[in-house]
C-alpha cells in the first residue's frame, strides 16, 4: 500500500486553498488537495454570471495574512477575486498540491489502520486526516418544474452561465430572485429583447455602498502601514454589528426596513409593480441583498416581473398557474443550491461503517461545525452552523482553520493516531445552537436555504462572529476520544 498522506483536502476553494497554506506554514509536508475541476476557486470559479461579485468588501473578504490593497473598488467583481485566490495560492506554494480533475466519490475510515481511504475518480488515496472544504453552496439546485426538459431552447444555471449565448435581442427568462438573480437581471436586461423575471418571493434589496478605490487611496494603503487593517477592522466592526438585528434585537431591522421601504418607493415609481416587491416575511429571514440597479432594471419597458407561479415548460415558453404562456429563447435557472445536504452526493463511512448522511438524515450536525463523532480525524470547513448573513465567511473559515491546526498539534504531541469528538459534546453544541436559532428572524416564515425541507435551520451561525472565533480558539481535550495504537 502506498503510504498514506498526512493530510487530504477535499476542494480548492478559499476554505481548502487557506487550509492547505496554513498546514504549509505550520510545516506539514504531505498535504494533497483534491479538486474535481481544471482549476482552483470554488464558488468564485464556478459563478462567472454578468455583475457577480461579492456583497461583503474585499478588505474583509480576503485572508488576514495577505492583504491586498490595489482591490479596484470596494466590492470587486468575480475575476479579481478569483485572482486574488489564485495568487495566495502560488505565494503560499499550495498550488503544486493540488490534484485536478480528481473528484472524491467517497471516503471511509479503516479503524484498524487509523486511516481514511479515499475513493476518487483517479484511485483510491489514505490519509491520516481528512479535510472536507467543500463549501455550502457548490451543487447547483435545478427546480422539479413540469417539463423542463421539454424546453428546446437555451437553459443554464446560474452558476454554470453559457458565455457561448447570445442574449442580445433575444427573450429571456429568469427564474429565481435571489442573490444571484439581482445580480444578473441588471447585466442583461440591457440586451435582451424581452426579459421575464419570475418572482416566487420578492427579496429585500437595499443600497450598496459600491465606489471604486481612488489611485490615490490605493497608494495610501499600500504605503502607509496600519491603513489597510484599519479599513478592515472598520468594516468588520460595521458588519458585525448587524448581527444584533440578526439574533439579539429583532427590532433594529425595523430601522433597515424603513429604510428599504424608502429606496423602494425612490426607485420604483410604479406602485402597482412596487406593492409586487415587497416581501411578506420578516427582513433577514433570507439573505438581504444589496444593488443599486436591481430595482430600475425592474422598471425598463423589456422587462417584466411575473409573481403567478410557474405551473410547467413547453417547447418555447413557461406557463404559469393562470394559463398564461411566456414565450422565451433562453431560460435562466437563478434558482440557488442544494445547501444542506454539506457533503452529499459523497458517500462518508465512518467507525463500525456508519454513515453520514444517514447520521445526518434530520439534518447536519457537526460539534462547532466542524467535528462529527463517529468519524474521527474528519474535519469540515464551513460546516453546519457556519454560515453567515451579516459578516465574511473568510473570518469563520479562519477560525476553523486555526481550530484543525490546533487538533493537529494536540495528536502530534500526545503521539495520537485519531481523535473524534464525543457524542455528548456534539450533542450539547447541538442543542445550544437551536436553542439560539430558536426564535430568530431566520426561523419565521419564509423559504431559504438555511433550512432543511421541515424547517430545521441548519447552516447559520446564531452569534457574533467574534464569539465563534473565541469557541474555537484552541480544541478542549474533554470533547473528544483520543485514540493510540498501542
Ligand atoms: P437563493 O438565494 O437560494 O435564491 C434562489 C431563488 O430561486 C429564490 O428566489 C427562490 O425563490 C427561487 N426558486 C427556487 N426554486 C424555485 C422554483 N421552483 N420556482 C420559482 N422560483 C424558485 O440562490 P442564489 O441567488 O444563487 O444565492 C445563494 C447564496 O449564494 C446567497 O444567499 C449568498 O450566500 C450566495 N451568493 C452571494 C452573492 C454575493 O455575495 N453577492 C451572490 C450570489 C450568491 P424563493 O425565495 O421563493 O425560495
Amino acid at each position: 500500500m502506498a503510504t498514506p498522506h498526512n493530510v487530504v483536502i477535499i476542494g480548492a476553494g478559499f476554505g481548502g486553498i487557506g487550509m492547505a497554506i496554513r498546514l504549509e506554514r505550520a510545516g506539514y509536508r504531505d498535504v494533497v488537495v483534491l479538486e474535481k475541476a481544471g482549476s482552483i476557486g470554488g464558488t468564485w470559479r464556478d459563478n462567472t454570471y454578468p455583475g457577480a461579485a461579492c456583497d461583503v468588501p474585499s478588505h474583509l473578504y480576503s485572508f488576514s495574512f495577505e492583504k491586498r490593497t490595489d482591490w479596484t473598488r470596494r466590492f470587486p467583481p468575480q475575476p479579481e477575486i478569483l485572482e486574488y485566490l489564485e495568487h495566495c495560492a502560488r505565494k503560499y506554494g499550495v498550488l503544486e498540491r493540488v490534484r485536478f480533475g480528481t473528484e472524491v466519490t467517497g471516503a471511509s475510515f479503516d479503524e484498524a489502520a487509523g486511516l481514511w481511504r479515499i475513493a476518487t475518480t483517479g484511485g483510491e488515496l489514505t490519509a491520516r486526516v481528512l479535510v472536507a472544504a467543500c463549501g455550502q453552496l457548490n451543487r447547483p439546485a435545478l427546480p422539479p418544474i413540469p417539463g423542463r426538459d421539454a424546453f428546446a431552447g437555451t437553459s443554464f444555471h446560474s452558476a454554470r452561465w453559457d458565455h457561448g449565448a447570445d442574449l442580445r435581442g433575444k427573450r429571456v427568462a429568469v427564474i429565481g430572485t435571489g442573490a444571484s438573480a439581482v445580480q444578473i437581471i441588471p447585466e442583461i436586461a440591457r440586451e435582451a429583447g424581452a426579459l421575464t423575471v419570475f418572482q416566487r418571493s420578492a427579496p429585500y434589496v437595499i443600497a450598496k455602498p459600491d465606489r471604486p478605490y481612488r489611485d490615490w487611496e490605493k497608494a495610501l494603503l499600500a504605503a502607509v502601514p496600519g491603513t489597510h487593517a484599519l479599513s478592515r477592522a472598520k468594516t468588520y466592526t460595521l458588519y458585525e454589528s448587524r448581527a444584533l438585528g440578526f439574533i439579539k434585537y429583532p427590532k433594529l431591522m425595523r430601522v433597515v426596513e424603513r429604510q428599504f421601504r424608502k429606496e423602494l418607493a425612490a426607485r420604483v415609481p410604479d406602485p402597482a409593480l412596487r406593492a409586487r416587491l415587497v416581501p411578506d416575511y420578516p427582513m433577514g429571514c433570507k439573505r438581504i441583498l444589496i444593488s443599486d440597479d436591481y430595482y430600475p432594471a425592474l422598471t425598463r419597458p423589456n422587462v417584466e416581473v411575473v409573481t403567478e407561479p410557474i405551473a410547467r415548460l413547453t417547447e418555447g415558453a413557461v406557463v404559469t398557474a393562470d394559463g398564461a404562456e411566456h414565450p422565451a429563447d433562453v431560460v435562466v435557472y437563478a434558482t440557488g443550491f442544494a445547501s444542506t445536504d454539506f457533503l452529499a452526493p459523497m458517500r462518508i463511512t465512518g467507525r463500525g461503517g456508519r454513515d453520514l448522511n444517514d447520521a445526518w438524515r434530520g439534518g447536519a450536525a457537526a460539534h462547532l461545525g466542524i467535528t462529527v463523532h463517529g468519524f474521527p480525524n474528519l474535519f469540515l470547513l464551513y460546516g453546519p452552523y457556519t454560515n453567515l448573513g451579516h459578516n465574511s465567511i473568510i473570518y469563520m473559515l479562519e477560525s476553523q482553520h486555526r481550530y484543525v491546526l490546533g487538533c493537529l498539534a494536540a495528536m502530534r504531541r500526545a503521539g495520537l493516531d485519531w481523535i473524534e469528538v464525543r457524542a455528548e459534546a456534539q450533542a450539547a453544541f447541538d442543542r445550544d445552537m437551536q436553542d439560539r436559532l430558536h426564535g430568530t428572524v431566520w426561523e419565521a416564515g419564509c423559504t431559504s436555504w438555511y433550512k432543511t425541507e421541515n424547517g430545521k435551520v441548519t447552516n447559520n451561525w446564531p452569534g457574533f462572529t467574534f464569539a465563534y472565533r473565541n469557541a474555537t480558539r484552541r480544541p478542549d481535550p474533554r470533547d473528544f476520544h483520543a485514540h493510540r495504537t498501542p
